[in-house]
């Protein structure tokens, strides 16, 4: 039975390896899926952005990513809404709702597998990077990537799992401690903790020198290179003071820094003023800074912006699938 629903069976008459009778009769008494494909949004890309209804009527988002190999990735929510409130995110702006269960998480990357298969390509990476913050809902997640992990069902490769948190020091060593451990991502946003702190609330419980003592256990434990995700807010965090900053707080870990131009969300303000996307020169000026430094640096594409599924621009689906 773990075998069949983890690779995908819909309802009871897919597992054909029972009996008619008693396919029928746990179909009477059960159902497999506790989550149901909503609406969906298509870019012309490729990126497709799905609403998943939750039973109690509450919903999520989840996206299915195509790289330019057209390689797919799952990006899967941990939480409907986000306690975070990260300034410069929309599903942050919408507050807190609830936390996903296991198979709740787990079904997002079916339903995705389910659209990639129909459009004949494989989703073969995972990533937790939807709505909500994955180390605060850190017993699911750890039961969601081991049903994926699991030999008899999925078999997913932790390679192939990434986890991208705000910075929940606690969570993290925690995450390092399982096995088996996934990817790392961490929203570093800014090396100034002053500043850090008024763009990612956490930071104010869990201090920079916390979080990079946390993230070398981290390493210790798995011997994987760690990423830094630095969204890049034009006029805020893309200057040559920053640049040392992080530079300074990459020292002595092994980690690639990811530069993500801020996706536009209509509403948005940091200091009394609207936050804007960083211009070319901004990012060209700061990614040569680090690199200058011996940092390893790479861009995100913008993917997936003409259906509101980029990065931070989750929660913009009502039931229908419909953009409000
Ligand atoms: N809560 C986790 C994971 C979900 S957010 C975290 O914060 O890491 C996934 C990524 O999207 C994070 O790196 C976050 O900083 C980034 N992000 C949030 N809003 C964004 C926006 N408007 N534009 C670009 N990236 C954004
Ligand atoms: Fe939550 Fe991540 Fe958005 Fe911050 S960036 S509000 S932690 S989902």
């Amino acid at each position: 039975m773990f075998k069949w629903i983890s690779r995908g069976a819909r309802g009871f008459p897919d597992i054909t390896s029972l009996g008619k009778e008693e396919r029928e009769d746990l179909a009477r008494r059960f159902s497999l899926r506790s989550t149901e494909r909503g609406g969906r949004l298509e870019d012309r890309d490729g990126t497709v952005k799905i609403r998943v209804n939750l039973r109690d009527g509450a919903g999520t988002e989840a996206v299915l990513l195509k790289d330019r190999e057209g390689r797919g990735t799952a990006c899967v929510s941990t939480q409907a809404g986000c306690p975070v409130g990260c300034v410069f995110c929309k599903t942050g702006s919408l507050g807190f709702l609830r936390n996903l269960d296991a198979g709740e998480m787990v079904e997002q990357f079916l339903h995705i597998r389910e659209i990639g298969a129909e459009r004949g390509g494989e989703v073969g990476h995972l990533v937790f990077m939807g709505m909500g913050e994955p180390l605060l809902n850190l017993e699911e997640l750890r039961r969601a990537i081991g049903i994926i992990t699991d030999p008899r069902g999925l078999g997913l490769s932790k390679r192939r799992i990434t986890v991208s948190t705000s910075g929940i020091a606690g969570g993290i060593r925690a995450l390092a401690d399982q096995s088996p451990p996934p990817r790392l991502a961490f929203s570093l946003i800014s090396a100034r903790e002053e500043l850090r702190n008024d763009l990612v609330p956490s930071g104010k419980t869990n201090p920079l020198t916390r979080i990079k003592e946390a993230l070398a256990h981290y390493q210790d434990k798995t011997g994987q290179r760690i990423t830094l995700e630095l969204v890049l807010l034009g006029g805020v965090n893309t200057g040559a003071e920053e640049a040392a900053a992080i530079r300074n707080f990459a020292r002595g870990l092994d980690v690639v820094v990811n530069l993500i131009p801020w996706n536009p969300v209509e509403g948005l303000g940091f200091r009394g003023r609207a936050l804007r996307e960083p211009s070319p020169a901004e990012v060209g000026a700061l990614a040569r800074l680090l690199e200058r430094g011996g940092l390893n640096v790479t861009r995100r594409f913008r993917r997936g912006r003409g259906v509101s599924g980029a990065c931070g621009q989750l929660g913009c689906v009502d039931r229908e699938g419909q953009p409000r």
